[in-house]
């Protein structure tokens, strides 16, 4: 196989690893979007993920947002950021994205929210939470998103639609499920206690080592990345 008969055919696999673990779920395969993880992936080889028919990527810096721009300008299709996000970027992600998967402090937020009514534009966001407790991590911890929700609730340039998590690294699927079940009780809290939209449903977690266990805890979004594109090159 070239390099673009195995990206196409990796995507089958994945898509029938999303099958599998809904059916395992009793839940619709319709119900897991796929995201395309695609940092230190060259813009060509997206494309042909795009032209395969996926329609959502997500880049970690907003650099390589900025690099690929250009060779992928023409190319229709959603993008996120799912990256850590430092203030002063804020400026230039907004160009590139229409979700910010990655939003966790408040001085983030005030500053995207400020930055946002000044371009008189809205974002969709998302909540990350350092489920699996690791310090490497970002995210907020658990136990800090609902005072989070409350002092961000009147910054209403930013609409909060779901929450994303990293799992636990660990090749044992049961060490990682504890991360997830996290994320989906804290979603199910937000909403019952209305400190976000009822239509804040969105569980953006599982991996490519772990995205099964990720759709059977509830995962709306999948970000893949080297299962699709191969080991990363980061030179
Ligand atoms: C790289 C990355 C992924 C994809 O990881 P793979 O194991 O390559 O599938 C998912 N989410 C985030 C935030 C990432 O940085």
């Amino acid at each position: 196989m070239n390099d673009k008969e195995q990206i196409i055919n990796n995507i089958q696999l994945i898509k029938q690893r999303i099958k599998n673990a809904c059916n395992k779920a009793g839940r619709k395969a319709e119900e897991v979007r796929l995201l395309l993880a695609t940092k230190t992936v060259e813009p060509e080889r997206i494309k042909i993920a795009i032209d395969a028919g996926e329609k959502l990527i997500g880049e970690n810096r907003v650099q390589e947002y900025a690099e690929k721009f250009e060779a992928l300008k023409d190319v229709v299709c959603e993008r996120h950021f799912i990256g850590h996000l430092q203030t002063n970027k804020i400026k230039d992600v907004l160009k590139y994205v229409s979700c910010i998967q990655s939003l966790d402090r408040i001085d983030l937020a005030e500053k995207l929210h400020q930055r946002l009514l000044f371009e008189e534009k809205t974002i969709d966001a998302y909540v990350e939470v350092n489920t699996s407790f690791e310090e490497s991590k970002h995210g907020l911890a658990p136990d800090e998103v609902l005072e989070f929700l409350e002092k961000i609730k009147p910054l209403n340039t930013i609409h909060i639609k779901g929450f994303m998590t990293i799992g636990l690294y660990d090749a044992d699927a049961e060490k990682v499920r504890p991360s997830f079940i996290r994320l989906r009780e804290i979603r199910d809290i937000a909403i019952a206690k209305g400190l976000v939209s009822a239509e804040a449903k969105e569980l953006s977690m599982g991996m490519s080592g772990d995205l099964e266990t990720a759709i059977e805890e509830g995962a709306t979004i999948i970000r893949v990345g080297s299962a699709i594109f191969g080991n990363r090159n980061y030179n």
